[in-house]
């Protein structure tokens, strides 16, 4: 009877031990999930990445490597990179590339067709004139800008889907996925933080975001639409989102100014020049990031009434248009999550 009584006692006494160190620990927040930021340089741009799940640290460096190993493969500076190659080849021979290579490219080509060859792949010798945001960026002489537009054509590129390989029709042709490529990155980003299991993510790649699920505190991840007309960190707006990309292509990213003019990085193939449409930014949001980042630029150089209609007939697809003179337009899918906070813009409802 007495050894039964110690060993109830004994047992009572262990539970109890064990309750108060569940307690303590829930607690003390040490079975809160771990939250892990790491900022980086990769694919020409800063990298932010947060994420929140056991295996953050882990995640977060895999998707460190993944970006570089995109940007080996996709820089048109590197001279070892698969686009290069294609570009040292243009006119001559196919090369074959990577399935990374060939599906941004195909990606490439589809915006192209969908926005009327204002987003185009081949735009490289164009965008290479410019040098916007190098050492190198002037206004190039008229008939460099024409010499150069003659060989800006993305129906020169041929895919060919049996033997894997990419070639330009042209000598001289050159491609620049720096249009689309980061969109691409992103998608990666976000598959490699759901393979470890990561349900709450906020990639940044320069400026081109995934929200991967919602906030910790379960509420939507808040993404702030930057004022074109200021420096980094002043938003015009905030758009409630769970994963979704947002991207944003702005003329105050990469720009230089001459003679109380502004020169930026979007080039519009069928003028030559930095493309003078009324839009300063256009803002893409989707399901997947490749989509946002080539639609974004191109949409840029349509101007309103054209990318209004297109982004509207594409399912799934929203965008938020900021003209020269401080109106906001949008398509009716963001309606709902998009607030303006910054009272010098106008809502324009079409
Ligand atoms: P960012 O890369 O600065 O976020 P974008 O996604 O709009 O912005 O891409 C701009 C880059 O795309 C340029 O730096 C250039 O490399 C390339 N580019 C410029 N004009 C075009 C164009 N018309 N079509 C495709 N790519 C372009
Ligand atoms: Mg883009």
């Amino acid at each position: 009877m007495i050894i039964i009584d110690i060993t109830s006692i004994l047992l009572i006494m262990f539970s109890a031990v064990i309750l108060f160190i569940l307690i303590s620990v829930f607690i003390t927040g040490k079975y809160e999930k771990h939250e892990y930021i790491k900022s980086s340089y990769a694919l020409g741009t800063l990298i932010n990445l947060r994420a929140i799940g056991r295996n953050a640290e882990k995640a977060v460096d895999e998707v460190l490597e993944r970006l570089n190993d995109i940007d080996d493969k996709m820089s048109a500076f590197k001279e070892e990179s698969e686009i290069s190659k294609i570009t040292v080849s243009a006119g001559n021979k196919a090369e074959r590339v990577s399935d990374d290579t060939y599906f941004v490219i195909k990606k490439a080509l589809e915006y192209s067709k969908i926005l009327e060859g204002t987003f185009d792949p081949t735009i490289r010798p164009l965008v290479k004139l410019w040098s916007i945001g190098t050492k190198e960026e002037k206004i190039p002489e008229e008939a460099e800008i024409r010499t150069a537009m003659e060989i800006v054509n993305y129906k020169d590129v041929v895919l060919d889907e049996d033997k894997h390989s990419i070639m330009l029709k042209q000598k001289k042709q050159a491609l620049d996925v720096g249009g689309i490529a980061k969109g691409f990155a992103a998608d990666e980003a976000r598959d490699i933080f759901l393979k470890h299991k990561i349900k709450s993510a906020l990639i940044d790649l320069g400026g081109n975001i995934f929200a991967l699920g919602c906030k910790q505190d379960k509420t939507p991840w808040k993404v702030g639409i930057q004022n074109p007309f200021n420096s980094r960190g002043d938003f015009l707006g905030i758009l409630d989102v769970e994963n979704k990309s947002i991207v944003t292509s702005g003329n105050y990213e990469r720009y230089f100014m001459k003679d109380g003019k502004r020169f930026h990085h979007i080039i519009d193939p069928k003028t030559g020049y930095p493309s003078e449409s009324k839009i300063i930014s256009a803002t893409i949001i989707s399901d997947n990031s490749i989509d946002g980042d080539g639609l974004s630029t191109g949409v840029y150089i349509l101007g309103v009434d054209k990318a209004l209609n297109i982004i509207e007939a594409i399912r799934g697809v929203d965008a938020i248009l900021v003209t020269e003179d401080k109106k906001v337009y949008m398509t009716s899918g963001v309606k709902e999550i998009f607030m303006l906070t910054n009272e010098e813009f106008a809502l324009i409802h079409k």
